[in-house]
């Protein structure tokens, strides 16, 4: 076995920038400088680009191009999916979400419930984070204007059966959000067949910098712009286009296209393989989220009797980079909102590690993870007054 240094398990956070992407963007740093929306020879050959980064994105998600608005980042495709839509239909005032979005999302609805007025419901989950689709479609009323369902969660992995909820929405006449930034590039989503009104995704989820994201809108969409200048985006999102991260977003969606079905079977089989490894060595270990209907690159384990963060740092030194479910929100002791949703118990969710795997993650890089994990699990729990050897 080759020397490990570092070992990447947390792309859900963000992941390494594909070398093709950067390759792809690099002439937009430099001769190909041009204003895609100007006449000349310099702009046409710039648009041309553009053009067909929005048809690569539009590909990956079986859509016409016209319905992709690029932005600046998923959690910008979310504001202007919720908000532009709320603008565009101001006679209804009760919007749905669940209690375990991205903040990106549920801060949202929270700030639209305590300043603008909104009657907001949180739908809650069960145990193993999954949704009640009664309750649901119970919570959808003729005031509904709009419901915002993830389609995979970050924290856990757990996806949502976004098919059955985008049905229920149509029934009822309610416009349907889904922030899919985890599901995008590792399931495949076909939107010519499933009901979304609206998707919002974000490139360095998929492999490219930081900074860029794109809002899907299905045709006929009833929705402000969130940005209002020129006529970039047709209308929709003003301002002089990113291009070079226009550009790496349409490389990267195309690189997950020609790659979903292999990559998606050889990162679920080595994240089987970390789980399976490290559940048969590590006692007292509970996988939160629900383990039959999940993203293929995301476990998140709850270790009882200890601390994530202790957990992280120790595995921080031995070169591995995971993350919390329990990330302490300005020092309070909280769990996670989304591990507190499902009552995972105190005693492991406050131990609970996120191992989120890339087209990237090694087999070889899995198995120095599992047999690094467990000593680091053991000497924190030696130390750790909660805990028993004998029980
Ligand atoms: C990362 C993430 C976002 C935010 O995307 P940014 O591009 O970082 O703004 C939104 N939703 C989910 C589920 C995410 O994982």
């Amino acid at each position: 076995m080759t020397d490990i240094r570092q070992v990447y398990l947390d792309n859900n956070a963000t992941c390494k920038v594909s070398p093709g992407v950067v390759e792809a963007m690099l002439p937009f740093f430099g001769e190909l400088y041009g204003n895609p929306s100007s006449m000349h020879s310099f702009g046409g050959k710039v648009a041309e680009h553009v053009t067909q980064a929005r048809e690569r994105v539009a590909a990956l998600l079986n859509v016409s191009p016209e319905e992709i608005v690029f932005t600046s980042c998923g959690t910008e495709s979310d504001n202007h999916a919720i908000r532009g839509t709320l603008e565009a239909n101001p006679d209804k005032k009760h919007i749905v979400t669940t209690k375990v979005e991205h903040p990106a999302v549920l801060n949202v609805f929270r700030f639209l419930a305590k300043r603008k007025g909104y009657h907001v419901t949180e739908l809650g989950v069960n145990k193993k984070g999954d949704l009640n689709l009664d309750e649901l479609r119970a919570a959808l009323t003729p005031d509904t204007v709009l419901l915002s369902v993830m389609a995979a969660n970050n924290e856990t992995g757990t996806m949502f059966p976004i098919d059955e909820i985008g049905a229920i929405a149509r029934e009822k006449g309610v416009i349907f959000h889904t922030d899919a930034v985890q599901a995008v590039g590792k399931i495949p989503l076909d939107l010519k067949k499933l009901p979304v009104d609206l998707l919002a995704l974000s490139g360095h989820k998929l492999h490219t910098p930081k900074g860029i994201g794109a809002l899907y809108i299905r045709k006929g969409t009833r929705i402000s712009p969130f940005m209002i200048g020129g006529h970039q985006e047709h209308n929709r999102r003003a301002g002089t286009e990113n291009v070079p991260y226009i550009i790496g977003l349409g490389k990267a969606c195309e690189e997950a296209m020609n790659s979903i079905f292999e990559e998606n079977n050889r990162v679920r089989k080595l994240r089987d393989k970390l789980e399976t490894g490290l559940m048969s060595q590590i006692s007292h270990a509970y996988i939160n989220g629900n383990p039959q209907w999940r993203l293929p690159n995301t476990t998140n384990i709850g270790f009882e009797f200890i601390e994530g963060e202790a957990i992280l740092l120790h595995l921080s030194a031995a070169g591995i980079a995971a993350s919390s479910g329990s990330a302490c929100t300005s020092g309070s002791l909280e769990p996670s909102h989304v591990l507190m949703a499902m009552e995972v118990p105190f005693t492991y969710a406050h131990g609970s590690v996120r191992f989120s795997l890339s087209k990237f993650t090694t087999e070889e890089e899995i198995d120095y993870t599992i047999k690094t994990v467990p000593p680091v699990i053991q000497k924190l729990r030696d130390m750790s007054p909660f805990y028993d050897p004998n029980k």
